[in-house]
């Protein structure tokens, strides 16, 4: 991960070295040719669904919708990978999101990287109060005062700041338990439940800002890249976004880490994204939800997991339909073209309303020619109109104190 948002603030700046803009790496197989024969490559392999089965449109979701889980702007990040200093450079302007927002019925929008400081003025700025209402913007931890002996009540001020020029959360990156490292960027990697961030989860806390925290990546990204890993197509584009070997944790014990960091701030609203850390066992996230009645979980970018087990998500849904949010992870294009499930145009939305709202069988899950997270399709969980409006805003409106 270090390199890839480097490379997208790079790119923002239009000083990638990577070149990649509209129609990126994935969406460059379209126009290959389309060879035949034993010899067929599994790169090659590009399969289409014979099914007959119904295709429902969903042009706009059936009530307003406030996605908790958008970068509209990215934060500066030193060669590390580890978000530094204050500089923010916005990927769209609010202007043009509100287009995309009115026809796919989006009420709000919140943009997870915010930043810090003048950039986090800068953006509450472009946004929030360009279109009132419209878009909420979180802060995010300033890691380039973590050196300072006074580190824990800096961070613990900057949050009070923050919530004073009217961020609306705290994000957290996997960049907490797998990028910050005792020097910043050398020497051991910083654990979750690291005591020096106890100020800042409390200051959340105190200032009504819910921490929207990301920590962990899919199970795949923990175990090697081999002929057995699931998202080998992912992590063939995306090498970097490994998490096997070298020193880092294991999944389970990012999961233990965060566990106890939880349960030491029972006041602290936490919103567990990408539900809960591990879509794929949604066993696990239903008991971390009930351990923790301080948490929250949001759908982001896991649609490809929630939507291959229709049966046991449904169920899911059922059971915690007060404490799943809704968010798609949108990065505008050109930048967001780079990981199709991820790309803010109306498509994304389509298809989130598709798997929430019908019973459809067998579709791609992102507008890509070789699905991007791995292989597979996914099956529409037809929600109840109760259990959608809650998704799609009442949760969201009750953790980010949103007024009807
Ligand atoms: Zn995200």
């Amino acid at each position: 991960m270090s390199d890839w948002n480097r490379r997208r603030w790079l790119q923002s700046l239009g000083l990638g070295a990577l070149g990649v803009g509209s129609g990126g790496l994935l969406r460059a197989d379209d126009a290959k040719p389309c060879p035949s024969g034993p010899g067929l490559q599994l790169q090659d392999f590009r399969p289409k669904s014979a099914l007959h089965v119904k295709q429902t449109f969903v042009p706009k979701a059936k009530f307003p919708v406030i996605d908790v889980h958008t970068h509209l702007s990215w934060t500066a990040q030193n060669k590390g990978g580890v978000p530094v200093g204050e500089k923010v450079a916005a990927q769209i302007t609010a202007k043009d999101a509100l287009v995309v927002m009115d026809r796919k019925n989006v009420r709000a929008m919140v943009n997870l990287t915010g930043g810090t400081g003048k950039g986090l003025e800068e953006n509450i700025a472009a946004f929030d109060k360009a279109a009132p209402g419209r878009f909420l913007t979180c802060t995010e931890p300033s890691y380039g005062d973590f050196l300072d002996p006074k580190y824990p009540q800096l961070q613990a001020d900057a949050i009070e700041h923050a919530a004073k020029a009217g961020a609306r959360g705290l994000k957290i990156l996997k960049a907490l338990g797998l990028v910050l490292r005792e020097r910043i960027s050398e020497g051991p990697l910083v654990k979750v439940d690291d005591k020096r961030f106890d100020p800042m989860w409390e200051a959340c806390a105190a200032h009504k800002l819910p921490v929207m925290i990301h920590v962990a990546d899919p199970e795949a990204f923990f175990t090697p890249i081999d002929c057995t890993n699931e998202r080998w197509d992912e992590l063939g584009h995306h090498p970097d976004w490994s998490f096997y070997g070298k020193d880092y944790p294991s999944f389970k014990e990012i999961m233990e880490a965060r566990d106890r960091m939880f349960a030491r701030h029972p006041k602290t609203s936490f919103v567990g994204l990408h539900v809960g850390h591990d879509a794929e066992n949604l066993e696990f996230v239903g008991q971390s939800l009930d351990k923790f009645p301080n948490m929250t979980v949001e759908i982001g970018a896991r649609i490809g997991e929630l939507g291959r087990q229709p049966r046991t998500a449904g169920r899911f849904f059922d059971k915690y339909q007060d404490r799943i949010l809704f968010g798609t992870d949108a990065v505008p294009p050109p930048d967001g073209e780079n990981y199709p499930q991820q790309v803010f145009k109306d498509e994304l939305y389509e298809i989130y309303y598709r798997f929430l709202e019908t019973e459809d069988e067998a579709f791609d899950y992102a507008p890509a020619p070789v699905p991007p997270q791995g292989r597979w399709q996914i099956y529409g969980l037809g929600l109840s109109d109760a259990i959608l409006k809650k998704v799609y805003n009442g949760n969201a409106m009750r953790v980010l104190g949103i007024n009807a």
